[in-house]
């Protein structure tokens, strides 16, 4: 079957350079005489048809923009056969012979249920936790670690001019990668992941005494958002040690800004190589990045992958962070 209408949604969790993956699924269509339209609000849209074709311009002066123009949703209603089936009655209304779907795992999971049902869909990996297992860095990731740095260092000034100790969490429920990259670049004595269960005497305690004892006076601990209970930690770390303690929680600034060189320039590429294997015949696959290079992989063995955690960088962020 040869394609000739793409479109193109957002979906699950938004994550920065998720607009420049929208802009060069878009561009790379109409360049190859594909018609392009774009989906309002992940799956919703396409149960609702809320599907607007895309022009050139549609997708100009974003590239630069966090967030996600086309806006994103959960959609329980597609979890169900009846919404499923109404997605795919709109796109062939509309004549829509392929969907690139940006988003997680979850998005993923819907999109191989459309492409079973005989819509061709194509992943790509846009979630700032980077918590999908076939892919190196998803799109997002480097922008929300450049965030959290910004952050941490801002708290850093004031722990240190208050010889206090920070206790910070960031993002990843399942996933401390935003942790251990962040821990490493601002230096925290402790990075706590929900990959590797910790003592808190051990972990944290006695690694504050023992660099307190070497003349250092502030610190920082990261905490995923997977351990949380930073405040309790922060109050709990002030009676174990009688440094003062506080607790920030980064939120929702981790998913926000302009994104980075990196993040715009994976999501311009995976935008462009998603349009290819739709054009190309292939469905039901997830565009990834591999020792650097762009990859693409079946849905079904992608989400049977496991990412392993990188203990040894782990390991190492302890030992030169005393
Ligand atoms: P993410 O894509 O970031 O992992 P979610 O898990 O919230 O985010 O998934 C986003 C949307 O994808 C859901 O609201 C739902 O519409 C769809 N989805 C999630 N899981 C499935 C599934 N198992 N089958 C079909 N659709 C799913």
């Amino acid at each position: 079957m040869s394609i000739r209408k793409i479109a193109v949604l957002t979906s699950g969790g938004d994550a920065p350079g998720m607009n420049a993956a929208i802009r060069s699924v878009v561009r790379t269509a109409l360049s190859k005489g594909v018609e392009a339209f774009g989906v309002y609000r992940g799956y919703n849209g396409l149960i609702n048809g809320d599907i607007e074709p895309m022009n050139l311009r549609s997708v100009s002066d974003i590239i630069h923009r966090g967030g996600t123009m086309l806006y994103t949703a959960r959609s329980p209603e597609f979890r169900t056969e009846e919404g499923m089936q109404k997605a795919i009655a709109n796109c062939r209304k509309m004549g829509i012979d392929g969907v690139v779907v940006i988003g997680g795992d979850g998005s993923f999971r819907g999109a191989q249920d459309l492409t079973r049902r005989g819509l061709p869909c194509i992943g790509i990996p846009g979630t700032i936790d980077n918590d999908i297992s076939c892919c190196e860095y998803t799109i997002g990731f480097d922008t929300a670690m450049n965030t959290c740095v910004e952050m941490v260092d801002k708290l850093r000034d004031t722990a240190q001019s208050h010889d206090r100790c920070s206790v910070v969490e960031v993002m990843g429920r399942r996933a401390g990668y935003l942790a251990l990259n962040v821990g490493i670049a601002v230096g925290a004595t402790s990075i706590i992941v929900p990959e590797v269960p910790y003592d808190f005497e051990r972990d944290i305690v006695q690694r504050m005494e023992t660099t307190f004892s070497t003349g250092k006076k502030h610190f920082i601990v990261v905490v995923a958002e997977g351990v949380g209970h930073v405040i309790e930690m922060a109050k709990e770390i002030e009676e174990r040690t009688g440094i003062e303690s506080r607790a920030t929680i980064l939120g929702h600034v981790q998913r926000g800004g302009s994104p980075t060189l990196r993040d715009r320039l994976l999501a311009s590429e995976m935008g462009y190589n998603a349009v290819e294997l739709l054009l190309q015949g292939k469905s039901n696959r997830v565009v990834a990045v591999q020792s650097g290079s762009i990859v693409d992989f079946d849905i079904e063995e992608a989400l049977q992958m496991k990412k392993p955690f990188d203990f040894d960088l782990y390991k190492m962020a302890h030992e030169i962070s005393i």
